[in-house]
């Protein structure tokens, strides 16, 4: 039997109005599976009824994972396992959040109006962006780093573009205004509508937008507070820049493109896709995330398609105020002393790759003084970018945050610093720039300051210790992001989940 479905979010229904659609069916064998909470019997069921919001979450999850799989190919696991819990209706609440276990949604009545996150397929499809980049790169669940947090949120905002255009109707819909202001660029209409009437003023109380003016500055260069829509320093609204990037990647080359069709709006859609892709599986976990992605976007476009939209991505970040640069992210920066005359007689030109055999005691030893490491530990794995092998040395640097928030004395959060290693004329180089401590220290210590400023942080110390994540959640409010947990001994800031309200 057929179902309601609202293809976008339920208060832009001028443009993508109510359809009557036959549901998706079940994911089969091989592939990453939903377990929506709260079934029902198919049927046309009146909006604002939990049958309804069943049928219209379980079909946004679902459309999302089907635009997923459009760009990054067969989903076949989430992070956690093959199956993920989407719950349409937890409860009382202007929020919605993923969290490893599942995708949460809530409802809240203002005035005489009951708001449904979990009916808003921009809300839907948000959340399961978190999901889709914690499945390829969970390493950025805990990172501390300003931007790769602003980098998540945006990535959600940029699933929910791709699945708004993987929709026929929708794009057809919205075509003569993909270059403007439109209802795809926009996010989650209704939700700050809501948020509009429960906290008026605030920042959140305006939608995200995609296609934004808003230009990339350092830390220390934006307010951590501002009106409805304003650019501040919160890594949802932060995020926008690279949201901007990504969807004027999509207009710049849907732009060149022979005729401006329907048909061609999906092919330059998937295209950028597939290239965000591609950056995100290879970004390393560096200072200015958000340039670090653009350029491995240009890189993995010179691999796939020939170089054909660099241009196109290039002139979208500089549009954002990200000079992209790509060829200095792999470019030889600092040599080793102690391998420069180590490699024997046949001396090589040019860039080479390095091997595991490269990474000597020595060798270690000098790259940790490089980057600054405090502890003898380092991770070194062979990694492949833009076709040239090298290895990836991982520092995770402890940082205190004793100066973010009295309650946080003694309290540490950890951060990355990661230096990619290759070989140039016979010595073993720093290929890019590396993650100083200083800049490292001054990054996670102004995320966390932003984090506190906005009520994201538990400060009670989780009974619950170690990482685990089936601790105390439900306990926590929505808008809790992070939690004190006891690790190993040490009182360690962690994420508990990506909240997005
Ligand atoms: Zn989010």
């Amino acid at each position: 039997m057929p179902i309601h479905f609202i293809p976008n979010d339920p208060l832009v229904q001028n443009d993508f109005p109510m359809r009557v659609v036959k549901p998706r069916a079940d994911r089969g064998a091989g592939k990453a599976k939903l377990s929506v909470q709260g079934a029902v019997a198919e049927g046309e069921y009146p909006v604002g009824t939990p049958e309804f919001l069943y049928w219209q979450c379980r079909e946004a999850a679902l459309a999302s994972i089907a635009a997923w799989e459009e760009i990054s190919g067969n989903f076949s696991r989430w992070q956690v396992g093959d199956t993920l819990k989407v719950l349409p209706d937890r409860g009382e609440d202007l929020n919605a959040y993923y969290d490893r276990l599942g995708l949460n949604f809530f409802r809240q009545k203002i005035a005489s109006k009951t708001y449904f996150s979990g009916a808003s397929t921009d809300v839907v499809a948000h959340e399961a962006g978190h999901a889709f980049l914690d499945a390829i790169r969970p390493d950025l669940w805990d990172s501390s780093r300003f931007e790769v947090n602003a980098f998540h949120e945006a990535f959600g905002d940029c699933v929910a573009i791709i699945t708004a255009l993987q929709d026929k109707e929708s794009r057809v819909a919205i075509l003569s205004k993909i270059s403007s202001s439109n209802s795809v660029e926009a996010l989650a209409e209704e939700i700050s509508e809501a948020i509009s009437k429960a906290v008026p003023g605030i920042n959140a109380a305006a939608p995200r937008r995609a296609r934004n003016d808003f230009e990339w500055g350092p830390q220390g260069s934006l307010p951590t507070d501002g009106g409805p829509g304003k650019l501040i320093f919160e890594e949802h609204s932060f995020g926008q820049i690279f949201s901007g990037c990504f969807y004027d990647t999509i207009v710049n080359i849907f732009s060149g493109m022979a005729s401006q069709t329907e048909g061609n709006l999906l092919a330059a859609t998937q295209i950028a896709g597939k290239l965000l892709v591609k950056g995100i599986q290879s970004a390393p976990q560096r200072m200015e995330f958000f340039r670090e992605v653009g350029r491995f976007m240009i890189l993995a476009d010179g691999q796939d398609n020939g170089g054909a939209n660099r241009a196109a991505v290039s002139d979208a970040f500089q549009r954002h105020n990200l000079a992209l640069g790509s060829s200095i992210t792999l470019a030889p920066s600092a040599a080793f002393a102690a391998t420069a005359a180590t490699s024997g007689a046949t001396k090589k030109k040019g860039i080479q790759n390095a091997t595991d055999a490269d990474m000597t005691t020595t060798a270690k030893r000098e790259l940790r003084g490089l980057i600054g490491a405090v502890s003898n530990k380092l991770s070194i794995s062979k990694i492949k970018l833009a076709g040239r092998e090298m290895q990836e040395a991982i520092h995770q640097r402890i940082v205190s945050l004793d100066a973010c928030h009295k309650k946080l004395e003694g309290v540490v959060a950890s951060a990355a610093q990661v230096a990619l290693v290759g070989r140039s004329h016979n010595a073993l180089c720093v290929m890019g720039h590396v993650s100083n401590p200083i800049n490292t220290d001054k990054d996670v210590i102004n995320y966390v300051d932003s984090l506190v400023k906005h009520g994201r942080i538990s400060f009670e110390s989780s009974k619950t210790a170690g990482r685990s994540m089936v601790a105390s959640l439900k306990d926590l409010p929505s808008g809790i992001t992070h939690q004190v947990r006891d690790v190993r001994g040490q009182k360690t800031l962690l994420r508990v989940r990506f909240a997005c309200s």
